[in-house]
């Protein structure tokens, strides 16, 4: 027979609520775009969802309806977290670093209805607004001094004034836990991006798991800073599981240089903190330069792309902050596996724990992880075998939105990454199937050198590509940024990383840049370097 147990489905209502109820007086702190610091309590966010619930409910949006973002990590933008997806309206953030014709695309194919925007995007809006014919309402998240007029769009509201008459009771609706809450669509760097629409149950048990101890270990003694952009993976489901867990929220809003961080992570006796690697190098290039220290950081949880081992050294050996790495894509709701060290560890060299840091850990309960060679076969956890990662689980995308074909093979969900699994479990990114540079049929990983080459001391950030090659196929090509005032020159770097990696290995040659093209999501945008630099050895 079933378990006698209670049915009741997971929804986002609960999260705040439980939030509000529980931890009511927990802060939610957030940069405001225009600079000043804004702060409140669970329980005053709660009451904003609410009346963000009826004033939605008042522009005609029904259960089902879109609400597009276009948004930094900011208070009002949690409140619409919960204010529409509470409602069983499917919140849709939207990268604003796509470019304007993909914006209009996911936009349309999401079928917003109604778009919040920030002020810094009012250009934005500008230039798509009349493409998106969906749209009834432009709400910007701003009080009405704060919000521009903008020239050709009509129906540009303040949010402020938008919620400001609404009642703040609201009867949350209950329905399957299974329906849609959020929509965040890829990047696609090739052909229209491709929309994720998470449910309530995979978000809430997403973010569950990221409150256990191995993962972003939350508690209301915590306070969590999401550098990661709501916008991105919402967060990695930060803005979910800090309200579960009581921890408080500081929101940086617009202003994401190391220096603004720092302080902000100082004033606000922030312990842990969630971002792609390229933050935390401008992070710690702050903090070195300034001979600062961290007060109350103790841990920093990054993914999205590899976290270079001299990084982690860094991090762990000279400021005490301990280093989480994990790995996830927009198709894994969030972190999927995440890293930490091992009980046996502690008797290590500390080379030795930043190698393991620096690989991306164990899959978390929920996902389930192999790796397979070409023709679908199952590769041994040998930890040298490396194949495609494939995953399955409970907040694992099953199919696209509006997609017409099931991306799954055999159940389990194809990621286009190349890994390794060790005996232990812990998986290794060696790659991305379209990063990992084919030579002379070997492979090279770029990863694997980006990573060498950060261990110089005078470089800042570091990039690899495969380049055509007439004989080899293709050879690698590396990128440097060097950090300021520093002097550091090709047969130098070549000179260290011929210490450190395979002879064949080695790139055929180093270009020195002023900075690396990142997308929106803090990336380095391998496909520039390759449009411009890909023929070089032709
Ligand atoms: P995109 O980067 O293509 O815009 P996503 O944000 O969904 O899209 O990124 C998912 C990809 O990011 C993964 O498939 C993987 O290639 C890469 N990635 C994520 N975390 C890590 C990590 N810790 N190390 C290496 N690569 C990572």
């Amino acid at each position: 027979q079933n378990g006698l147990m209670m049915d009741r489905p997971l929804l986002l209502s609960d999260v705040i609520e439980h939030a509000a109820q529980q931890f009511g007086r927990a802060e939610v702190v957030s940069r405001e775009t225009h600079g000043a610091l804004f702060r409140y309590t669970y329980a005053e966010c709660a009451v904003r969802a609410r009346k963000l619930a009826n004033a939605l409910a008042g522009l005609g949006l029904k259960p089902g309806s879109a609400v597009g973002s276009i948004a930094w990590n900011n208070h009002r933008h949690l409140e619409a977290y919960y204010g529409v997806s509470g409602s069983g309206m499917v919140m849709h953030t939207c990268n604003p670093r796509l470019h304007p014709q993909q914006l209009i695309y996911i936009i349309n194919h999401a079928e917003d209805e109604v778009v919040l925007f920030d002020a810094t995007f009012a250009p934005l809006v500008k230039g798509i607004a009349a493409h998106c014919p969906k749209v009834r309402t432009w709400v910007c998240l701003a009080d009405a001094g704060h919000t521009p007029d903008i020239e050709g769009v009509a129906n540009v509201l303040a949010y402020e004034t938008l919620i400001e008459p609404c009642s703040d009771a609201f009867e949350w609706p209950s329905f399957d836990e299974r329906t849609g809450a959020a929509l965040c669509y890829t990047s696609g760097t090739t052909g229209n991006p491709k929309g994720a629409l998470y449910s309530h149950r995979s978000i809430v048990l997403n973010a569950l798991s990221g409150c256990l101890p191995g993962v972003l270990a939350l508690a209301p003694s915590q306070t969590i800073l999401p550098v990661v952009p709501m916008f991105h993976i919402n967060a990695w489901c930060v803005p979910y599981a800090a309200p579960i867990a009581g921890a408080k929220l500081v929101l940086p809003g617009p202003m994401l240089d190391g220096k603004s961080l720092y302080e902000l992570m100082e004033s606000e006796a922030v312990t842990i903190s969630a971002g792609v690697p390229t933050i935390w190098q401008a992070l710690l290039g702050h903090v070195e330069q300034n001979k600062l220290k961290f007060t109350t950081m103790r841990c920093t949880a990054v993914g999205g792309s590899a976290m270079p081992q001299a990084l982690i050294a860094r991090f762990m050996d000279e400021y005490n902050v301990e280093v989480r790495h994990g790995w996830g894509m927009t198709e894994t709701t969030a972190v999927a596996t995440m890293g930490t060290l091992s009980p046996e560890s502690a008797a290590w060299t500390p080379a030795q724990r930043h190698a393991l840091i620096a690989k991306q850990g164990k899959s978390v309960f929920g996902v389930e992880i192999k790796i397979v060679d070409e023709n679908g076969a199952t590769l041994p956890r040998d930890g040298s075998a490396q194949g495609e990662l494939m995953v399955r689980g409970q907040w694992i995308l099953a199919s696209y939105f509006k997609g017409e074909r099931s991306p799954l093979v055999d159940g389990w969900f194809p990621t286009g990454d190349i890994a390794t699994i060790d005996a232990d479990g812990v998986m290794q990114i060696r790659d991305r199937t379209k990063d990992v540079i084919k030579t002379g049929g070997e492979w090279i990983s770029s990863i694997d050198l980006e990573s060498a080459a950060v261990g110089h001391p005078a470089v800042a950030m570091a990039a690899v590509i495969g380049v055509k090659h007439p004989k080899w196929d293709e050879r690698p090509l590396l990128f440097i940024v060097r950090k300021p005032g520093q002097s550091l020159e090709k047969e130098e770097m070549l000179a260290f990383l011929a210490e450190r990696v395979a002879k064949w290995w080695v790139p055929d040659d180093v270009v020195f840049l002023e900075s690396l093209p990142v997308g929106g999501t803090g990336k380095v945008q391998k496909a520039d370097l390759r449009k411009d630099y890909g023929g070089v050895f032709s």
